[in-house]
């Protein structure tokens, strides 16, 4: 979902000043709104750790800084770029299994 147009679809500068001054509840309740209007499945899953954790071994690699953006696992020596082990992260937390035919394996 394109979040930024959501933000700057308000017609009013009051509106998207509404959603900017929003907390993390109320923006949640929002997506989630605009999500189930869409047929949309809404899963949340929690963000702790998500770039440091390895998507194969579930390791944690504590040395991972903000300027690395090649995530090694010091474990099993998984390497692949941070966003992209962070997101498949966020897919096995909500339950995706990968096929046994991924290459991510
Ligand atoms: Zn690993």
């Amino acid at each position: 979902m394109d979040v930024r147009n959501l933000v700057q679809k308000s017609v009013t500068k009051r509106g998207r000043m509404k959603l900017y001054d929003s907390s993390f509840s109320e923006l949640r309740r929002i997506l989630e709104w605009e999500f189930l209007k869409r047929g949309k499945q809404v899963l949340p899953v929690p963000a702790y750790n998500s770039s440091r954790e390895c998507f194969l071994c579930g390791g944690i690699n504590q040395n991972l800084t903000l300027e690395d953006r090649v995530f090694h696992c010091p474990y099993c020596g998984f390497t692949l770029d941070r966003d992209l082990n962070a997101s498949l992260v966020f897919l096995r937390r909500a339950g995706w299994v990968p096929p046994f035919w991924c290459a991510c394996l």
